[in-house]
């Protein structure tokens, strides 16, 4: 499997990654991830990607690019879960070469559909366990677990930097501008699958898979 994961931040893209990568065998790679990790890392593109993250700004097309091209040629990758890229015309047009060259048709882009409104809230509410990686919401959490830990593995839940109120306006508005016309993009292509995705993950998931028959 192929796919693209579409949509915008919050809509719960990482989330059904991580549930499909299991059904379908295939790697989870998500660009909004590598740069976390380099950023922890402190390497320099860790650093040069973050300064662009903390104030919700897309990290230049030439940067990502580069990054994924190399991340296709391991041997994991000839399935994959695209999750957060590509996010702009040009990085779909460099991803559509890639491809190409590559000999591996993509599958399926997956568009997950939410109003604004509740994507905020999702938003200023999610937190992820810096143990496992494990994305949370807290809203869903009340009554359920009271302890400030990961349910799962019990390790330190975290806010992430650009899920500030501000930021996360700043990366709406980023995405409706550079990121949602490849909505009309893949539409052209017959790959496009849009599901409405404000209900829980495992009804999203759900109607995924029936529509991918
Ligand atoms: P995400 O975890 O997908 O929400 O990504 C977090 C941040 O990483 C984004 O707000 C961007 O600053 C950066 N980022 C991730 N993927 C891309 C991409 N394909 N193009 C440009 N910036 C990206």
């Amino acid at each position: 499997m192929r796919m693209v994961l579409l949509g915008a931040p919050g809509s719960g893209k990482g989330t059904q990654a991580d549930l499909l990568k299991d059904k379908y065998a295939c790697a989870h790679i998500s660009t909004g991830d590598i740069f976390r990790r380099n950023l922890l890392a402190k390497t320099e593109l860790g650093v040069k990607a973050g300064e662009f993250m903390n104030r919700g700004e897309l990290v230049p097309d030439e940067i990502v690019i580069g990054m994924v091209k190399d991340r296709l040629r391991e041997s994991d990758a000839t399935g994959f879960l695209m999750d957060g890229f590509p996010r702009t015309i040009p990085q779909a047009e460099a991803f559509g070469v890639m491809l190409e060259e590559l000999k591996t048709p993509l599958d399926a882009v997956v568009l997950l559909d939410i109003d604004e409104e509740i994507l905020v809230g999702r938003l200023t509410n999610r937190r992820t366990c810096r143990a496992c990686g494990k994305i949370w919401n807290l809203l869903s959490m009340k009554g359920d677990n009271l302890s400030p830990g990961c349910p799962e593995c019990g390790g330190e839940l975290y806010q992430r930097d650009d899920d500030a109120e501000l930021v996360i306006r700043n990366r709406l508005k980023v995405y409706n501008d550079q990121t949602s016309p490849l909505v009309s993009w893949y539409a052209k292509t017959g790959k496009l699958y849009t599901i409405e995705a404000s209900a829980s993950p495992d009804e999203t998931l759900k109607k995924i898979q029936a529509a991918l028959g």
